[in-house]
């Protein structure tokens, strides 16, 4: 296939994405990045927090504790509430409930995800998002409300972080020891640890030297840079900032930089596709057009639309879905067809307007071809701003690319790149967080099951559950995790199906008075086939993608296969649990009644 009308040369930009493919290649893939341990403890630190809080240490029994005040910690503790449990215990790292959006809270953070949909509960709260795409703080305080409404702050242990979770098998509880000296005992684990929550760093040689100023993004440090989530970063006037990293977060921080540094340089390897986000209020009447069941019609909508599935209407209409609607097989007589060929031009002509919007918008034309993405569309997590790319024509902003080599070292003065020094006072690592690595590196603890057995040797040979949920041979422990299990582009709405799906088993264990309930080994058997049969597909495209979180940064683990998603898709998954819960019968589970 060579050309169109659009002039898309297939099989030249087919070429093209495979040698930036192959400049970015690396041999230590995952490994060239460092966890905020050890010798970068400190960039770990929580600068929200009063560095001086102490309490005494608790030892106490609960029904349910959960790990993490995040979405889905408050969704599962506020669903556990409405269903009249009050034994429960929620453990949070940060100084109060809100996950992600407690620690990213650099200047210009706001949801990708039209906030309509992604706020959860917003139905029941009777709460309307002031914009499409909100900022972190009106997240933040939507997370607050959730946690009122379900009085979840007596019940929150914060500035805690669990050390080990360890099944005694005579009680037939989890015994779960703190960092403050806690120990707890509980009937049911929920672990919310998160997805993306871990930051990491790369491994630069001389990373350590610099001796300027340098944060992560999700460690903002408002202290230096003076202002908040608003701006206003005046600490930062004549002063030369660095900024590594082009992502979600890089290019949502990059125009706050831009609007207050002395002078901001953009050290950028791979640049993201960046499209419109078109944001703004939302008609504050809009609430009362919208007929009762809005919120998961509009959801279930967006998630199937972008899932792939054909829906007769769009109810979301934004970028995401106009993007899905481009790229999507066309239906004929309401079925499906695939054609492989259309679907990729389809694609590919997407990205070319996305490279045409660069070359509209940014003046230098040497900038403007560096911040060309050349890869498939979803190789990445989709960016949209409106500003981003507007910043590049700003005599304050140095594009410095890497050509998709990286930055080479950094020195106690600055960065080097091509054998460059860039001088700097202040450097801001943009550069992303674990995904789907091990379990006790993902949730920062062990657990440890019956027969002393631990959930990484447990896993050694890849990840089992059933429904991503729960996994044989750890009784009573739940997670809330994207691993087997649907991958919806809005988070969220995964997470709050699993929490009602979770709750559902908790509550009706709770009820039967259960000492233990856990997947029989056909129901766990039967979905990791089908995760794995479904895999092969995904895989494979992964492997045509420019590295990134998305492919293990280009080099495949062993047993990939494990750590995928429901291939029908998210919204076949969320149905899957939908059903499995209407049927009330927790069949694929084995309960083991409590003795008298
Ligand atoms: P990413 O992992 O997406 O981006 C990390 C960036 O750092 C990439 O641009 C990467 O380049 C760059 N990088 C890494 N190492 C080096 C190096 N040695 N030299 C130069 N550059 C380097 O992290 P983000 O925090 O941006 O986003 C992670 C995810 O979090 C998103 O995909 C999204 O799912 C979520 N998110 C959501 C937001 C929202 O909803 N508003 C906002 C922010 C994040 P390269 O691409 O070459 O690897």
């Amino acid at each position: 296939m060579t050309s169109n009308a659009d002039n898309i040369d297939v099989d030249a930009l087919e070429r093209k994405y495979a040698e930036e493919r192959e400049k970015r290649r690396r041999t230590d893939a995952m490994a060239q990045f460092q966890p905020l341990q050890g010798r970068f403890a400190n960039f770990a630190k929580d600068p929200h927090a009063d560095p001086n809080f102490k309490r005494d240490a608790l030892n106490e029994a609960v029904d349910v504790l959960i790990i993490g005040g995040g979405f889905a910690g408050l969704l599962a503790a506020g669903r556990l509430r409405e269903q009249g449990v009050k034994r429960i215990r929620i453990v949070e790292k940060g100084a109060d409930f809100g996950g992600t959006w407690y620690w990213n809270r650099y200047p210009g953070a706001a949801c990708d995800v039209e906030a309509l949909i992604y706020l959860p509960m917003l139905e029941e709260l009777g709460y309307q998002p002031s914009l499409r795409y909100p900022n972190a703080p009106e997240i933040r305080e939507h997370c607050h409300k959730l946690a009122e409404r379900f009085d979840l702050y007596p019940s929150a242990l914060f500035q805690t972080q669990v050390l080990s979770v360890q099944w005694d098998e005579q009680r037939k509880r989890w015994d779960i020891r703190t960092d403050r000296g806690d120990l707890i005992s509980a009937r049911f684990v929920v672990s919310c640890t998160g997805l993306l929550s871990n930051p990491k760093l790369p491994g630069i040689p001389g990373i350590e030297d610099f001796e300027g100023h340098a944060f992560h993004t999700s460690r903002w440090d408002y202290a230096y840079t003076g202002g908040d989530e608003r701006g206003n970063m005046t600490g930062l006037a004549n002063k030369r900032v660095g900024i590594i990293g082009t992502g979600s977060t890089g290019i949502q921080v990059i125009p706050q930089l831009a609007a207050a540094a002395g002078h901001l340089y953009v050290f950028q390897r791979t640049p993201s596709s960046v499209d419109v986000r078109n944001n703004g209020p939302t008609d504050p009447r809009l609430l009362e057009t919208f007929k009762p069941g809005w919120a998961r019609e509009r959801r279930d909508n967006f998630t199937a639309l972008v899932g792939g599935e054909h829906v007769p209407v769009d109810l979301v209409q934004d970028s995401w879905t106009d993007i899905i609607r481009h790229v999507m097989p066309r239906l004929e007589n309401g079925t499906p067809v695939v054609d492989a060929d259309a679907v990729r031009l389809a694609e590919m002509s997407k990205m070319e307007a996305v490279r045409q919007r660069v070359a509209a918008v940014v003046k230098d034309q040497a900038t403007a071809e560096a911040l060309k993405p050349y890869f498939h569309y979803f190789c990445k997590r989709p960016c949209f701003h409106d500003e981003y790319l507007e910043v590049f024509n700003r005599p304050n902003v140095s594009l410095i690319d890497t050509q998709g080599k990286g930055v080479e070292r950094i020195t106690a003065r600055g960065v080097v790149v091509q054998g460059r020094e860039h001088p700097l006072d202040c450097l801001i690592f943009a550069t992303g967080f674990d995904f789907l690595t091990e379990y006790s590196r993902e949730a920062g603890m062990e657990v440890t099951g019956p027969g002393a057995v631990t959930l990484t040797k447990h896993w050694e040979e890849g990840r089992r559950t059933l429904y991503g949920i729960m996994t044989r041979g750890f009784p009573n422990f739940f997670m809330v995790s994207i691993a087997q299990a649907g991958a919806a582009v809005n988070y969220v709405h995964t997470a709050d199906e699993q929490t009602k799906t979770i709750v559902h088993i908790i509550t009706e264990g709770l009820r039967r008075d259960v000492a233990t309930v856990q997947p029989t080994l056909e129901a766990q058997n039967e979905w990791v086939q089908q995760i794995v049969d479904g895999a092969a597909g995904r895989q494979a495209f992964l492997e045509t993608c420019t590295p990134g979180y998305y492919n293990y940064e280009g080099q495949r683990p062993r047993h990939v296969a494990l750590n995928d998603f429901y291939a029908p898709g998210p919204m076949a998954y969320i149905r899957v649990l939908d059903n499995w819960r209407q049927k009330a019968d927790l069949s694929g589970l084995e309960l083991a009644l409590a003795e008298r």
